[in-house]
């Protein structure tokens, strides 16, 4: 085999992983013998194993523990099926048993659940920890799986070259631990990364050693990968039709099997000062045209026996949707969703009907503040009357909505955060589902720019002796910051009895993966 593409753990296991499916049917139609292994989900599934849990319980494991392995095969079933959707105290039990059990494996502050990884002695941000795990002076949990499981089925498959695929900083720790193990067990394979954490880093990556990889790939990695594996007719050409032939898609965790694809890399807008992918965009923005789209999702519904597609797009552009709304009959008996901007577009109720009708079940929509200065300030381009009257749209064509805020943004004050609350207290019957944060400030964010004019005093990197940092700790001009924040929210966004329900009912740790299947609570 020419080139095996792998995905490593820990990310959230209800779909497949895009980014892999998009290299693997990029590389095949250049001629190249390709292979993936999405290692995310069978590190959880070997960890989840009844067997190996016995032997790491011990013959005394608490009562939780114990009645949490007796029900792992039904909590497993209840996130595989629809037996739990809509009914949160069956839905949250099944996730708690998993991720007790998952929690066992790991030693000196050191946790995985179904949705997060940490370690308590190793820091994704410093490349010292970074290559402890890389030469073998350090492990993860993830260990036995990588030994015991993964290599053998590598060296089963022989490739010349190994790619990981590094996208967020779940996965920086146990990608190294793995990189420096196949390095050792194959020598003489050539051994890659790329991905958007991988990209991310590259101001500081790039001038290091690549150790233990012999090359990183920056950005796209669809032309530098087909050169590698030696294909004559390697092109700059992005792919957007992915390739899912390795994905086993009745063992991800989602009511029903789920297919991601996009219509567009990058972002369309661009303008929001706080968003990295405004200050140092990972991809340079491109789209499936047009009218290619409609047929992209019904040939993927097809030829992988799937009736559900997650476009991953940072906002889906405006010529997408149309296409997706005009094609209701190709896209007959399907369901997607995604996020879209608040674009006046929606504002027409026949063109949201159409996109209600076209299979679009939800909608994530990032809104930020209820604050029209505030969103001003950040450059999101959202004019509040318009959102508002776009949610109560979407409600009205049987379309969930999924919000995003944000708050303790530089410049924000209390009456800003009044203002957010008292939005999402006036529209809560058209919103269904909440995402509520704290700002990070991204390192490369557009705000430091002209710090003074966006009520930063100062920032620095979240810690010195942590290079790879994403983010900057910043001092805010005026006496609102990230604590006072914190303090909002937990008293007075969750203390106010219609967002603190829309809150409860959205799916923990899944999120919009497995609210896509939730019947539409408003609506009930
Ligand atoms: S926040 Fe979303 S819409 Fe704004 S620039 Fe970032 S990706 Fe684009």
């Amino acid at each position: 085999m020419n080139l095996l593409l792998i995905q490593p753990p820990a990310l959230k296991p209800s779909e497949p992983p895009l980014g892999l499916a998009i290299l693997l049917g990029h590389l095949r139609r250049q001629g190249v013998v390709a292979d993936a292994i999405d290692a995310n989900l069978d590190a959880c599934l070997y960890l989840l194993d009844d067997q190996r849990l016995a032997s790491v319980l011990g013959p005394t494991p608490t009562t939780a523990l114990h009645r949490a392995r007796r029900h792992a095969p039904r909590a497993l079933a209840a996130l595989r099926g629809t037996t739990a959707t809509g009914t949160p105290d069956r839905y949250e039990s099944a996730v708690r048993d998993l991720n007790r059990l998952l929690g066992c494996w790991g030693e000196e502050g050191e946790l995985l659940t179904l949705g997060d990884y940490r370690h308590g002695n190793l820091s994704p941000f410093k490349p010292d920890d970074l290559q402890r795990l890389a030469h073998g002076e350090a492990t993860t949990l993830f260990a036995s799986y990588f030994r015991d499981q993964l290599l053998p089925r590598v060296a089963a498959l022989a490739p010349r070259c190994i790619a990981l695929s590094i996208n967020y900083l779940h996965q920086a720790l146990p990608a190294f631990e793995l990189a420096g193990l196949l390095r050792r067990q194959f020598p003489h394979v050539q051994l890659v990364a790329g991905g958007g954490l991988i990209t991310s880093w590259q101001g500081v990556l790039q001038d290091r050693p690549p150790f233990p990889f012999d090359q990183l790939i920056f950005g796209p990695g669809e032309a530098p990968l087909a050169a590698l594996a030696g294909s004559p007719g390697a092109s700059d050409e992005l792919n957007f039709d992915p390739d899912f032939s390795f994905a086993h898609l009745n063992d991800y965790l989602s009511p029903a099997p789920v297919l991601p694809l996009s219509a567009s890399r990058g972002c369309y807008w661009q303008r929001c000062l706080f968003c990295p992918e405004a200050a140092t965009p990972v991809h340079p923005y491109a789209a499936v045209p047009r009218a290619g789209l409609p047929g992209l999702l019904r040939s993927l519904a097809e030829n992988y026996g799937v009736k559900h597609l997650h476009l991953t797009d940072n906002a889906i552009p405006m010529n997408a949707l149309r296409a997706l709304s005009s094609a209701k009959e190709q896209l007959s008996g399907l369901h997607w969703y995604g996020f879209v901007r608040f674009e006046a577009a929606l504002l027409d109720r026949s063109f949201v009907q159409d996109l209600a009708d076209s299979g679009c079940s939800l909608l994530q929509l990032g809104l930020e503040s209820g604050s029209q200065a505030v969103l001003d300030r950040l450059g999101k381009g959202i004019d509040l009357n318009t959102a508002a009257r776009i949610l109560e749209n979407l409600h009205a064509a049987g379309i969930a909505t999924y919000v995003y805020i944000m708050l303790g943004t530089p410049g924000e004050t209390e009456a800003d955060a009044v203002l957010t609350r008292d939005f999402l207290q006036q529209h809560a019957p058209h919103i269904d589902y909440l995402n509520l944060a704290i700002m990070n400030l991204p390192r490369a964010s557009e705000l430091l720019d002209a710090p003074a004019r966006h009520g930063i005093v100062g920032a620095e990197l979240c810690a010195a002796d942590s290079p790879l940092s994403l983010y900057r700790r910043f001092q805010p001009s005026g006496a609102w910051n990230r604590a006072s924040a914190r303090r909002f929210l937990d008293r007075e966004l969750l203390g106010t009895p219609a967002i603190r329900a829309i809150v409860k009912r959205t799916p923990p740790l899944f999120t919009s993966s497995h609210a896509f299947f939730f019947p539409p609570p408003t609506r009930i």
